[in-house]
C-alpha cells in the first residue's frame, strides 16, 4: 500500500485542508425550531451515505483495475489518474461515469458494481428522513452523483421513496458547487430560500448554496466513517442525525 501514501486524505468530493476538528470553536446550529424550515435539501454522498464507498471505489478499486488492464503497478497506475483527478476536481466531468469510462478505457458502472456493498446509509440517515416525511417537510436529494451512479446507489440502499424531488448537478448543467446550480434548481423547483435546509458534507457546497440566499446550512462531522473527521469548516457540523431531530435542537 506504499503507493497509497500520497492519496491518504483523497477523496472524489474534497480534499481536507483543516486540521483535525475543533469542537471547542463549531458553529451554533443555524436551527432553533424546524417550523422555520419547510423544505429540506440533503446531499447524498458522505451525507445521508457513508462515503468510503466512493473514496474506497476511486483510491483503491480504480488504480486497482486500470493497472491490472495496462499491466502497470498499483502506484504506478495511481499515479498516472490521481493528478488528471486533480486537474478537473469540482466539475461535471470530475463526476460523470461517462467521462471516467472514456478516459481511463475502464467500464465504471460494472467496476462499480462489483463494489456495491460498500454502499451503506450513515447512521440515524434513513430514520431522518422518515421523520422529516413524518413532519411533513419536503424532501429534495441534491447530488453531484452521475444518473448511472444513482441508480446503482438506489438498487442498494432503498431510500428514493422519500424524495419529492431527485435533482443531480448533471441534469441542471451545473455542479453544486456554483450558484447556477442553485439558481438552475429554483428556477426548476419552487422553493422558498430562507425556509429551506441544505445538509452537505463538502464546504464549497455550502458556501456557493449560501450565497445564493439558502439561510440554513449544516455540514457533515465525517463523512466517510472509516477515515478522521472533516475539519471545522464553518458550518454547523452534524455527528449524529439524532442532534437534529425535532425536540432535539
Ligand atoms: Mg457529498
Amino acid at each position: 500500500m506504499a503507493g497509497l501514501k500520497g492519496l491518504a486524505y483523497f477523496n472524489l468530493e474534497h480534499i481536507p485542508t483543516m486540521p483535525q476538528f475543533a469542537m471547542e470553536s463549531s458553529p451554533l446550529s443555524p436551527l432553533s425550531n424546524w417550523d422555520a424550515v419547510d423544505t429540506l435539501l440533503v446531499d447524498m454522498d458522505g451525507t445521508l451515505l457513508d462515503l468510503n464507498f466512493d473514496n474506497y471505489f476511486w483510491k483503491i478499486h480504480v488504480p486497482t483495475r486500470y493497472a491490472e488492464a495496462n499491466r502497470i503497478n498499483f502506484k504506478q497506475a495511481s499515479d498516472l489518474i490521481y493528478p488528471h483527478m486533480l486537474a478537473i476536481k469540482g466539475t461535471l466531468n470530475w463526476y460523470s461515469i461517462h467521462y471516467w469510462s472514456d478516459y481511463l478505457e475502464l467500464d465504471i458502472v460494472a467496476l462499480k458494481n462489483e463494489m456495491a456493498h460498500l454502499i451503506q446509509p450513515r447512521p440515524g440517515a434513513l430514520e431522518f428522513l422518515e421523520v422529516m416525511r413524518h413532519h411533513q417537510k419536503r424532501l429534495i436529494l441534491t447530488t453531484n452523483a452521475h444518473p448511472d451512479t444513482l441508480v446503482i446507489k438506489f438498487s442498494q440502499v432503498r431510500f428514493e421513496h422519500y424524495f419529492h424531488h431527485v435533482i443531480t448537478s448533471h441534469q441542471l448543467g451545473a455542479p453544486k458547487e456554483t450558484c447556477e446550480f442553485w439558481q438552475r434548481l429554483h428556477e426548476n423547483i419552487a422553493f422558498e430560500p430562507s425556509r429551506s435546509l441544505l445538509i452537505d458534507d463538502h464546504a464549497g457546497v455550502l458556501s456557493a448554496a449560501q450565497k445564493f440566499g439558502i439561510e440554513n446550512l449544516m455540514t457533515i462531522h465525517q463523512p466517510d466513517l472509516q477515515q478522521p473527521a472533516q475539519g471545522n469548516n464553518g458550518f454547523y457540523p452534524i455527528e449524529h442525525f439524532n442532534q437534529i431531530m425535532p425536540g432535539n435542537l
